[in-house]
Parts: C-alpha cells; sequence; structure tokens
C-alpha cells in the first residue's frame, strides 16, 4: 500500500495480464515441431492481421526434447502478442488446450494444431460462422490428407460411434481447428485424452454447436504424435464421456438396477429351490440350477455395492476439482 511506488512504475512493469482484453484467443499445443514453428507462426500471423482484430497466441510447448522453445522464445522476444507456456515434461495434447484455455483472455478461443496441416486463412470464416450465433463452430476436414486404413477409416467409424452416443452429430471431433466461445471452454474440466471431446462436453452446458468444412494438408514436417493405438483410447473414453454427459445415468441408478434386479432373479430361484427341497422333499445338491441362483444373488450384491462405491466416487470427484493436469516450467509474456 504505497501510492509513490505503483506511480513511480509505470506501463513497462505492467504485468500482460492488464493489457486491454484481445478479440481472440489462439491456443496451439506443440510437441517437437521445429520445423513448423517458422512457417505456423509466419501463416498464422498473416491470417490474423487481416483479420484486424485485436489477438493473442498461446503457444503450449508440451515438453518438445527439439528446439521448438527456443525459437518461440526467440519470436516471443519481438512480438507481445505470442504467449508463451513451457511445460515440465509431455502432458499431452489435452493439457495443452487446457493451458491455453486457462490462460485465454480473448472472447473468442480458436485452437489449431502446429503441424501445419489446418490452415490459419480458414479462422476468419469460423468465427463468421461462430458470431452468426453459435458457441462452437467445429472445423471439417472434409478432404482430409491422411492415409485412409489406419487414420481416416478408425476416425469415421469413431466419429459415427461418438456422435450417435452423445447426440452431437459431427463429422469430424477429430479436428483441432475449432472457435469456441471463450466462457464455454473455460467450464470445462479437461484431462485425459478429452479435447476431442469438447463440443460434445460443451453441449451439457446447452451451448449450440455446429461444423464448417476446412482445409486439410498433410503433414510436412516432423511425425504424427499418435498411432492406431488412438482407436481403443477414444473408445473408451467415449464410455466416460457418455457416463458424464447423461447426469440421470448416476452410478446407484445404473449398477443398482442391475443388481436389483440380479438379486431379485436369484432369490426367486433360491425361494423355488427351497419350496423343491423342502416341501416336496426332493434333493437339489445335484441341480446347475442352485448354482446359477446363488450366483446371481452374489452379483446383485457385488452391483449395489459398486454402485454405492460409485456413488461416493462422484462425490469426491465433484469436489476435488482443482487437481492441476499439467506443471508449467516457464512462461514468456505472461503466458
Ligand atoms: N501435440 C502435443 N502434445 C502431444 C502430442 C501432440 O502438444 O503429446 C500437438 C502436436 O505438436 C500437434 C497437435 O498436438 O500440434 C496434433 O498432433 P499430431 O499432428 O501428431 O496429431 P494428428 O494430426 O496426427 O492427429
Ligand atoms: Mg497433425
Amino acid at each position: 500500500m504505497i501510492p509513490y511506488a505503483v506511480a513511480a512504475a509505470p506501463q513497462d512493469a505492467a504485468p500482460a495480464a492488464a493489457a486491454p482484453a484481445p478479440y481472440l484467443s489462439v491456443v496451439v499445443p506443440i510437441y517437437n515441431e521445429e520445423e513448423s514453428i517458422p512457417h505456423l507462426y509466419a501463416q498464422l500471423t498473416a491470417s490474423l492481421e487481416r483479420l484486424g482484430k485485436p489477438y493473442e497466441i498461446l503457444a503450449v510447448d508440451d515438453g518438445s526434447r527439439d528446439g521448438s522453445f527456443a525459437l518461440l522464445r526467440d519470436l516471443a522476444a519481438s512480438d507481445p502478442r505470442l504467449r508463451v507456456v513451457r511445460f515440465r515434461r509431455n502432458f499431452g495434447q489435452t493439457a495443452g488446450f487446457a493451458a491455453g484455455f486457462d490462460r485465454a483472455r480473448g472472447e473468442w478461443v480458436v485452437t489449431i494444431d502446429a503441424d501445419l496441416q489446418n490452415d490459419p486463412d480458414d479462422i476468419p470464416a469460423l468465427l463468421a460462422k461462430a458470431e452468426s450465433g453459435f458457441d462452437v463452430v467445429s472445423g471439417w476436414r472434409a478432404r482430409r490428407q491422411d492415409p485412409f486404413l489406419n487414420r481416416r477409416l478408425p476416425s469415421l467409424i469413431a466419429n459415427r460411434v461418438i456422435s450417435w452416443a452423445t447426440g452431437v452429430h459431427l463429422h469430424d471431433y477429430g479436428c483441432s481447428l475449432k472457435v469456441y466461445r471463450a466462457e464455454v471452454v473455460k467450464n470445462i474440466d479437461l484431462y485425459g485424452e478429452l479435447h476431442r471431446f469438447i463440443p460434445a462436453i460443451a453441449s451439457w452446458q446447452g451451448v449450440a454447436v455446429t461444423e464448417l468444412p476446412v482445409n486439410h494438408a498433410a503433414r510436412k514436417y516432423g511425425k504424427s504424435k499418435y498411432g492406431i493405438g488412438r482407436t481403443t483410447r477414444v473408445l473408451l473414453d467415449l464410455i466416460t464421456v457418455r457416463f458424464l454427459l447423461s447426469y440421470s445415468t448416476r452410478p446407484m441408478q445404473v449398477f443398482g438396477g442391475i443388481g436389483l434386479l440380479s438379486g431379485a432373479l436369484g432369490s426367486v430361484l433360491l425361494l423355488y429351490l427351497g419350496y423343491v427341497r423342502l416341501i416336496i422333499g426332493r434333493s437339489i445338491g445335484d441341480r446347475p440350477l442352485l448354482l446359477l441362483a446363488v450366483l446371481m444373488v452374489l452379483i446383485g450384491v457385488q452391483f449395489l455395492a459398486l454402485g454405492l462405491l460409485g456413488e461416493l466416487i462422484t462425490r469426491v470427484y465433484y469436489e476435488g476439482r482443482n487437481r492441476p493436469i499439467y506443471v508449467v516450467r516457464e512462461e514468456l509474456n505472461g503466458g
């Protein structure tokens, strides 16, 4: 509380966060993309300058082991609109997006890959679409330049399944080029590899989601960070998302329901067997039905217990929200 100390430290000491909020924040996750970065920066800056609105670029270096960070540091030294976050290690693309979303100051947030597969020139059209009344505009790589068998085919199936399971129908969940209204992404807790499902998770908030065809190029430099193993991870994540989405399907409802049904059927069978043994007086020791009845009662009890456990864990989940999914090493231009 020393007034003159504040007066003695004019603008240059003010943190970047005090600058007027930009219209647009562009979030770029980067993992070992040194050859692409100079091109990406040039193309992105050119497109954004043509747009003519104040912007910031949030480059998140996800623990790159090549020269990516050094390049970003040099670029950031001469461009205050380029904010750089450097992770301590590789935390994954989802964490990269999350770090960008946490720091974004713009009204709109654009996500884009660093590998030049997305075209920054698509950003104005996506923004125009969003401004016409949408909260999320997803890019759709209508003419995708990736191998068919191990990339496009699994992705085709995944998009169908995800659309069907979440009720949010998009052709291309996997396209990184997307525009979000800032408050939409700020209200989402990301972890694991859930970034692909942001439109579906966001739909839970009741937002308007649409899509727009965008350009797509083959990867020129470096190599893809993912293989075919991603397919199973995406499908498993889908089950989580499906579960999180329908907040009426609580663990006790699902598992408890199965437990009750199984337990009740088992009990009826046991009653019947008891009747056969005690009233009719016939031996039941060699009947497979006995095994089934006992099994069903046991399964019933286990599922009820599982439902209860799930219920408790859900509570813990909703209370303990502030666990970070990444650790920052350094930040440039206010991160
Ligand atoms: N990426 C990242 N962390 C990772 C993996 C990828 O930040 O652990 C970045 C990567 O540098 C690129 C984007 O995420 O900018 C998409 O990755 P990639 O191009 O390998 O995915 P694909 O286009 O093959 O689906
Ligand atoms: Mg790529």
